[in-house]
């Protein structure tokens, strides 16, 4: 492995690639890119043996696109992967690294996919083609795919196409490719079968292999959260909400935008955060590392190389948001706790894909990575109860409080309330940037699908919980319902029964339906598929959401801001309801100020991970 490539431009690649990698924040060549990238620019083939996450796919996609000669229509790249969505994925990525290559065109050709669009679109032309065994050998056997001009070709996770059964289908493929070709093939592992493919069909190979650190790192306690990428953002300020001993915390990504777009986010939940990037000055960042030993700073998020040689005994917590590209990187990243003797704690983010990875760091440093269940949202709100209840008994025990009594006992004298009244409405007050009750979740709670739980009836969860705890339950709350009752309104959000809701935020106040979807998935955790139509108007919108919202989640969302607005939330009665659904309809034309914007649908997850919308955003921590 060639550890001394610190960077990109090190590598001989031609501008528009090196543009396009900076212009996505790659900051340093992982160890499998810098191992293969010369190799494979040299010409030569290559047996890559790495697995997803190393970077594995820059580490072809760079240098066969640094040679790629755009004016030949004619496929000069093939890749095969053994499923769609790695064939898409790798297409996404090509594209990305393509970026400032113009006219470059790429073809994802998988089954399942129109053959007529697919044959449209090979007949068009396309540098580079990416797909699944199968519908690759459809496309040669009809001559829709040309490849005289091909002059490299990838097997993508030639293990998985082993074990899929589609070996044969790539044999054969690579019996009909020019024998010209370079060829490179990664696998995470060497079965007997791919050795043999790669001894019959690739030339003097160059081997890769990325070496595992093995190491122990006993002070340190490792956890892992299964999850996926959607859920990052909100299951790391879960976990930084119960960790108990947490003091400061180190968070690993993989990009410098990365570090910016994530310490923006977290520093909007209220967090003391900063990012630590290589496009820091060293006086800059020597103040970040400063700021963080000092208990100014509490969360750095960086990246590798920014962190290297990071000695900051105060760090608690190191979590791995983008899971490292290998063991090594692990190790380094884990060291970065557990200092000067103290005990640290390490939180690996493992997406599906990434399952393999989990188990090579498992060997690597010689110890069991527990499984950390997410915090469910009861537990947050448990946490913060607790802490409130703290804060209150510190405060009773170490402050003066002669005048606050005096105020105290002005409003019992007024004799409008009960002195444990006035109690409890001070609380209120107290918590209103980081509210103790956490509105129900409508849909799966993330905690549920990390541990791959069932769907629940959370507010009835809630309401056992309540009167578990003997904790007086307000009258509109869930525990006055029935079971039938909740089952029922599961069944209406189920069957999708949606009512126009009125929010008092329009185009005045420059408010867009994307601000209007995050703030109610983020604040009132009801996920975007049952959040409908929106349509703006000059001071207010409307919203579809589904008809049987409880009363206690409308109460929470009255109160959520954008942009510093209350939304104010109240359903449209039914004369509204039709003069809004009226002007909706083709032929009516409303007032220019009235008329509504382009109805807005979204029918994909809520971006729980996307910018923070300013106005809204809770306080994490007091
Ligand atoms: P792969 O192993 O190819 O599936 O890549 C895993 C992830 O790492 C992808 O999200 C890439 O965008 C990212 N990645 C690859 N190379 C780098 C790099 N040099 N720096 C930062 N991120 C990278």
């Amino acid at each position: 492995m060639n550890t001394t490539i610190e960077s990109f431009t090190q590598l001989e690649l031609r501008a528009p690639i090196l543009q396009a990698l900076s212009d996505v924040g790659y900051e340093t060549p992982s160890p499998i890119q810098a191992a293969c990238i010369p190799h494979l620019l040299a010409g030569s083939d290559l047996i890559g043996q790495a697995q997803t996450g190393t970077g594995k796919t820059a580490a072809f996609a760079l240098p066969l696109l640094n040679r790629i000669d755009l004016s030949v229509k004619n496929p000069q790249i093939l890749v095969l992967t053994p499923t769609r969505e790695l064939a898409i994925q790798v297409s996404e990525a090509f594209q990305r690294y393509a970026k400032h290559l113009p006219g470059f065109q790429i073809l994802p050709v998988y089954g399942g996919q129109s053959m007529v669009v697919q044959l449209r679109q090979l007949n068009r032309g396309a540098h580079v083609i990416v797909g699944t065994p199968g519908r690759v050998m459809d496309h040669i056997e009809r001559k829709s795919l040309n490849l005289e001009s091909l002059t490299a070709l990838v097997l993508d996770e030639a293990d998985e196409m082993l074990r899929m059964g589609f070996i044969d289908d790539v044999e054969w493929i690579l019996s009909r490719t020019p024998e010209t070709r370079q060829t490179a093939l990664f696998s995470a592992t060497m079965p007997d079968r791919i050795r043999r493919i790669a001894h019959r069909y690739l030339r003097e190979p160059q081997e890769v292999k990325i070496k595992s650190a093995t190491t122990t790192v006993t002070a340190i306690s490792q956890r892992f959260v299964q999850l996926g990428v959607q859920h990052k953002l909100d299951a790391l300020t879960r976990i930084l909400e119960v960790e108990e001993d947490f003091d400061a915390a180190i968070v690993f990504v993989r990009t410098k935008t990365a570090t910016v777009e994530l310490a923006e986010k977290l520093e909007a939940r209220g967090y003391a955060v900063a990012a630590l990037n290589g496009d820091l000055t060293q006086q800059l960042r020597e103040r970040v590392v400063e700021q963080l030993k000092r208990g100014t700073l509490d969360i750095v998020v960086a990246t590798d190389v920014a962190a290297r040689g990071l000695d900051v005994p105060r760090i608690t917590h190191v979590i791995n948001y983008d899971i490292p590209y290998d063991t090594e990187a692990y190790v380094h990243r884990i060291g970065r706790t557990g200092r000067a003797g103290r005990a640290g704690t390490a939180i690996l983010f493992v997406t599906p894909r990434e399952v393999r990875m989990l188990k090579d760091i498992e060997r690597a440093t010689r110890q069991k990575i527990e499984l950390l269940p997410l915090p469910s949202r009861e537990a947050v709100a448990d946490r913060r109860v607790l802490q409130f209840t703290q804060q209150v008994e510190a405060v009773l025990k170490s402050e003066d409080l002669s005048f606050f009594l005096d105020v105290v006992r002005n409003l019992e004298a007024a004799g409008e309330a009960e002195l444990h009244e006035i109690a409890a409405a001070l609380a209120f007050l107290a918590q209103r940037e980081r509210p103790l009750q956490l509105p129900p979740a409508v849909g799966r709670d993330i905690a549920d699908i990390a541990q791959g739980r069932p769907e629940r009836t959370e507010r009835f969860e809630r309401s056992e919980r309540f009167d578990r705890t003997e904790r007086p339950a307000r009258p509109e709350h869930a525990s006055r319902e029935n079971r039938e009752q909740i089952l029922e309104r599961r069944r209406d959000y189920a069957e999708g029964k949606l009512e126009r809701y009125r929010i008092e935020v329009g185009r005045n106040q420059q408010v867009t339906p994307k601000d209007i979807v995050g703030a109610i998935a983020n604040e009132a955790g009801i996920e975007s598929r049952f959040i409908g139509q929106i349509n703006l108007y000059e001071d207010y919108s409307t919203v579809e959401l589904p008809a049987t919202l409880p009363e206690d989640l409308l109460a929470v969302l009255r109160r959520v801001r954008i942009r510093q607005f209350m939304l104010g939330i109240r359903r449209l009665d039914e004369e509204e309801s039709r003069r809004d659904a009226a002007r909706k309809r083709p032929g009516f034309s409303p007032k220019p100020s009235d008329k509504p914007r382009k109805p807005f649908r979204d029918d994909r997850r809520p971006d729980f991970s996307g910018a923070p919308r300013k106005g809204h955003g809770g306080k994490s921590r007091t």
